[in-house]
């Protein structure tokens, strides 16, 4: 075993319980691939492979990806790239992948027990991917898992909030102590469930941007937010039936996407 690395984020899951609900949550299919994210000392890695789905892990530790690659040396559908998620193009990655090559392009599914310190970073990343895959399925910390589920009028409703709602349909699972890992991380996990949605908005970036700048400063109003991007900004909330009063945190994803159509409008 090597020592785990605090700055990769390295808390290795310990507990086979959790790893048999995450395996079960993803549902795989003998002929399906699932790419996973930050396969570490191989202990999800190993079920994944058992439920007999193709398997391409993406994991950056140079010292630990010689040691996956002679533990699953005989299993001809494993495969692993050394690399920084964040810098993979998903998509070239599996089209390139020699075990796996699209076997079934319907059912691609992805898990991560995410190194902590990018995972909101990871998040947007497979938000705008998403259409590669069926199903995630992804352990966060709790508090970035109750960012990402807070409903309308929940302060915690922000710019993550949002932009994953309007990529997934996002479904909390269960909560993971942190006695379930190795070395035991400071705060309680959560394991959430990310089903892809289609495209919902023409240009994602400028959507993108309007939650933004909407989400600037909190405690303002939505107006006061917006009225730098938009002069007639309390004008056009009028117009889309929003109270030009309310907080940004207050506003459902519907409204979100009346909003973005109607500034699109001009
Ligand atoms: N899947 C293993 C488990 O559950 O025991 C390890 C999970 S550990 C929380 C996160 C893993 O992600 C580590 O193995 C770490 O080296 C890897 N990792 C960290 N940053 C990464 C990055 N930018 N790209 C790919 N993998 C990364």
């Amino acid at each position: 075993m090597t020592r785990p690395k605090k700055s990769l984020g390295q808390n290795f899951l310990r507990d086979e319980a959790v790893i048999d609900r995450i395996v079960k949550a993803l549902d795989l299919k003998h002929d399906e691939t699932v790419v996973e994210i930050g396969a570490g000392e191989g202990a999800l890695t190993k079920k994944l492979i058992a439920t007999g789905a193709d398997v391409l892990a993406i994991e950056i530790d140079s010292e630990l990806v010689p040691k996956l690659r002679s533990q699953f040396a005989l299993e001809n559908k494993f495969s692993v790239i050394e690399a920084d998620v964040l810098a993979v193009d998903l998509q070239s990655a599996l089209a390139e992948n020699p075990h796996s090559a699209f076997r079934n392009p319907h059912s691609i599914k992805l898990v991560g027990n995410l190194p902590y310190y990018i995972s909101t970073a990871i998040l947007q990343k497979l938000a705008a991917e998403r259409q590669v895959f069926s199903n995630i399925v992804l352990m966060l910390q709790r508090e970035v898992a109750k960012r990402v589920t807070a409903l309308p009028a929940n302060s915690e409703r922000g710019y993550l909030t949002v932009t994953t709602e309007a990529a997934f349909e996002v479904t909390h699972l269960f909560d993971v102590p942190p006695t379930a890992f190795f070395p035991e991380p400071k705060v309680w996990s959560s394991v959430v469930m990310l089903t892809p949605k289609p495209k919902s908005v023409g240009d994602e970036q400028r959507f993108k941007d309007l939650i933004s700048a909407a989400f600037a400063q909190k405690r303002k109003t939505i107006t006061n937010n917006l009225k730098h991007i938009r002069g007639d900004a309390a004008t056009v909330l009028e117009k889309t039936n929003i109270d030009s009063r309310r907080r940004a945190e207050t506003l459902t994803l519907d409204e979100w996407l009346a909003l973005y159509k109607s500034f699109a409008k001009k």
